[in-house]
């Protein structure tokens, strides 16, 4: 069986996190707002740098990757443990540097990435030098990449050129490089077409057309880049893995980035959980608590049940994963991807429909977290498509009845136990 239970030393570790980023970086959110990337400027370089030290100096800097990937991980189960803290606070993942979408870049150039890109791209990356983009979705498709356009061709000279366009290219104007899928042989199987690029940011042709912003946001002022490539030219050495396998690069992206983002789920709806107590505790309406209401006790009960079921699914499967790999547990992670969205959804919004309005007000981080909702049942792959392959993988292990009867049932089967304990057939 499976145990979470983390040893005395591990634990003092978690307990040092907690104080740190209670005291050191939740106030940077309430000052400076979630959005620790886009407002990275020199004074905040300042705070933030310091901190970031500090975080290395307890050896608990960048731990999604293990020792044998250039990081220092702790494995799966410490990460979640870890990301349960980490999930308070929109600065904590770039202080701990483990933040979206460069932990799952960093992943894949570690299992991909040759000699050198592991110390052009990774190294830079785990040491928080720079920040990366990873670049695949297209304005006119994203959940089925096999109708991705953009292409890499090579030329004489053996550089690829890639060409075409990309949009929701998350911090790509932050970042130093980008990871671009592109099709490079449309003859090939759906999913041998493509093959990942590593690509400077800088190089000629690539052409940031605007931000988009999400709920919430002025239109032009978000973080999802629309990116114009235009004949950019890479070298054979920007190819990142095998030649037309990118399927399988981006799978390896995929799982890793999912769980963790689930993983840090938790810590923010237990942090909407805990407003919601709070204020049930202490807000008098109609001669009682809110507290004292059925249905908001009700919401109080259904969000614990909701946290409690989706906390261990998250520990389980960041067990798994340890035990196997990130593959073995893709149904695991595709289940908790799917939790994450819709505990997020259900529990932030009680939380902020309990607020009244102060809920609904730009005075609590409630409306900014419930602007996240819809966005989360999208990114990183819709619901619906992770719901088909979690149905997909549960039915291989199942097959079908002989007849009408479910097998269990069958009406010989039903008759050979009632004989079995002497029973007549009808009494
Ligand atoms: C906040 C955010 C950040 C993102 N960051 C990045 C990034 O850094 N890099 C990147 O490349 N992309 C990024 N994306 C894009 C994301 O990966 C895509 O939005 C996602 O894969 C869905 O693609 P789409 O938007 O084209 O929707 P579509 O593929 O058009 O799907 C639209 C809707 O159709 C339905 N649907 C689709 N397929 C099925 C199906 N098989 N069965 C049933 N229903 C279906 C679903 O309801 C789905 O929401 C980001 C998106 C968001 C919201």
């Amino acid at each position: 069986m499976w145990d979470f239970s983390t040893e005395p030393e591990f634990q003092k570790k978690l307990d040092w996190m907690d104080v740190f980023i209670r005291e050191e970086v939740e106030p940077l959110d309430l000052v400076f707002g979630g959005h620790a990337y886009r407002d990275m400027d020199d004074r905040l370089r300042g705070i933030v740098e310091p901190l970031k030290r500090q975080v290395r100096d307890q050896g608990l800097w960048a731990c999604h990757l293990g020792p044998e990937l250039g990081g220092q991980g702790y494995g799966q189960l410490k990460l979640a443990l870890m990301n349960e803290l980490i999930g308070r606070s929109g600065w904590a993942p770039v202080i701990f540097g483990c933040q979206a979408p460069d932990t799952g870049n960093a992943e894949i150039i570690a299992m991909y990435g040759t000699a050198e890109q592991k110390e052009r791209y990774l190294q830079p990356l785990l040491n928080g030098e720079c920040f990366s983009a990873y670049s695949m979705t297209e304005p006119h498709a994203g959940a089925d990449p096999r109708l991705f356009r953009c292409r890499a061709v090579r030329d004489a000279s053996g550089d690829w050129v890639i060409s075409g366009e990309k949009y929701f290219t998350s911090n790509a104007s932050s970042a130093t490089f980008l990871i671009v899928m592109a099709v490079t042989d449309p003859e090939a199987h759906p999913y041998k077409r493509m093959s990942m690029f590593l690509v400077p940011s800088d190089t000629p042709g690539v052409e940031i057309l605007r931000n988009i912003g999400t709920i919430g946001e002025r239109p032009g002022h978000g973080a999802h880049a629309h990116i114009r490539y235009d004949d950019v030219r890479v070298p054979p050495e920007a190819l990142l893995g095998e030649e037309g396998g990118a399927f399988a690069v981006s799978q390896a992206r995929l799982g890793g980035g999912r769980i963790h983002h689930s993983m840090r789920t938790v810590a923010a709806v237990k942090k909407a959980f805990d407003m919601m107590c709070e204020r049930v505790l202490s807000r008098q309406t109609h001669d009682g608590l809110l507290a004292d209401k059925q249905m908001v006790q009700a919401a109080i009960a259904d969000s614990y049940i909701q946290i409690q079921q989706f906390r261990l699914m998250i520990l389980h499967t960041a067990w798994l994963i340890d035990q196997s790999s990130t593959r073995e547990a893709r149904t695991q992670i595709a289940a908790c991807k799917v939790a994450a969205a819709r505990v997020f959804h259900d529990v932030v919004y009680r939380a902020m429909h309990i607020h009244g309005a102060l809920g609904v007000s730009n005075e609590t981080p409630l409306a900014r977290l419930w602007q996240s909702a819809p966005l989360m049942g999208i990114m990183d792959g819709p619901t619906e498509v992770h719901l088909a392959s979690i149905s997909r993988r549960v039915l291989r292990g199942y097959s079908p009845a002989e007849g009408p009867w479910p097998t269990e049932f069958l009406p010989d089967r039903i008759a050979a136990a009632r004989a079995k304990y002497g029973l007549s057939e009808r009494g």
